[in-house]
Order: structure tokens, then C-alpha cells, then sequence
């Protein structure tokens, strides 16, 4: 029986066989549909569920939607976010700061659950980094800047997951 297995070994590498089977996938694949991305000009799909960068967002008058309810500070569990808050001349309640520190958020999603009114979000940009420490250190007027440069897509990928919620 041993014998026989290693004529059969003999056999397949004196005709190539291995060599040939390998071929034969390499074949089946070279003709087949291309399924590597050429990324950055190619893109995969994104759900609108995706957690890139954040964002603050603006009402369409421009008012911006924080409330300065505090509770994605409370709810986030890497202790990213940092608030501080003050009254308006109006009585209204707005925030004075408004801290991410990316290099410790997991985006995990949470403090855009817990927003009561749509503020902050978690964008599809993925797209960013930071070459020191500081850099992924947003504050408020950059969390504002991201959404009001991206407000049509936020706004859209809201929609299109409005009716999973
Ligand atoms: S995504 Fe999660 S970890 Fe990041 S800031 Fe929001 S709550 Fe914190
Ligand atoms: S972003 Fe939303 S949850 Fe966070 S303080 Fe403002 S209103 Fe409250």
C-alpha cells in the first residue's frame, strides 16, 4: 500500500500535476470577475449606519442643534467627549465646549443614539487621520465645520435608515 502511494506521488510530479492544478485555479480566477477595489478611486459600498468621523449639526436657520443636555458625555464609555455649557442671553441652554478626543473614542456609536435632538452624528468620512496626538483632538467649531460641510449626506443616510428605527 506505501509502495503504491509513493509510485502515485512519483506519478504526479513526473506529469506536473500539482503544477497544473495550481494553473487551473490560477486560470478559473484571471478570467473571472475582478473583486479588489482600486481604492482610493474605487469605493466599496457604506451602510448608512457606517461610524466615521463626527459631527456637530445646524437646524436650516443655522441654529445649532445642541442642547447641551450633556447625555452623550455621560453615555459614552471611553470618556471621549467633554462639555461645558452655559445660558444665553435668550434663556436658552448652548454649549461653550464641545471636546472629541478620537484617539480615545471607539465609535461605538452611542453618543448619537443617546442625542435627543440629532446633534451629534457619526459621519461616513473615514477618510482622515492625524500625523500627532493633538490632531484627533476635534472641538467644537471643527465638529461644526464637518457638518455643515456634509449636512446633505448626513441628512440622506438618516433618511435611508429612518425607516429600520
Ligand atoms: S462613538 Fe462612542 S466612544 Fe466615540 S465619542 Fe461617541 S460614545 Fe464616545
Ligand atoms: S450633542 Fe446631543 S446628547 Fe450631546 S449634549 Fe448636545 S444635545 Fe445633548
Amino acid at each position: 500500500m506505501a509502495q503504491t502511494a509513493s509510485f502515485k506521488d512519483y506519478l504526479n510530479s513526473f506529469l506536473l500535476i500539482e503544477l497544473l492544478k495550481g494553473m487551473k485555479l490560477t486560470g478559473k480566477y484571471f478570467f473571472s470577475r475582478t473583486i479588489t477595489v482600486q481604492f482610493p478611486e474605487e469605493k466599496t459600498p457604506q451602510s448608512p449606519r457606517f461610524r466615521g468621523l463626527h459631527a456637530l449639526r445646524r437646524y436650516e436657520n443655522g441654529e445649532e442643534r445642541c442642547i447641551a443636555c450633556k447625555l452623550c458625555e455621560a453615555v459614552c464609555p471611553a470618556m471621549a467627549i467633554t462639555i461645558e455649557s452655559d445660558v444665553r442671553d435668550d434663556g436658552s441652554r448652548r454649549t461653550t465646549r464641545y471636546d472629541i478626543d478620537l484617539t480615545k473614542c471607539i465609535f461605538c456609536g452611542f453618543c448619537e443614539e443617546s442625542c435627543p435632538v440629532d446633534s451629534i452624528v457619526e459621519t461616513h468620512i473615514f477618510e482622515y487621520h492625524g500625523e500627532k496626538r493633538g490632531d484627533l483632538y476635534f472641538t467644537k467649531d471643527m465638529l461644526l465645520a464637518v457638518g455643515d460641510r456634509y449636512e446633505a449626506e448626513i441628512a440622506k443616510n438618516k433618511e435611508a435608515d429612518a425607516k429600520y428605527r
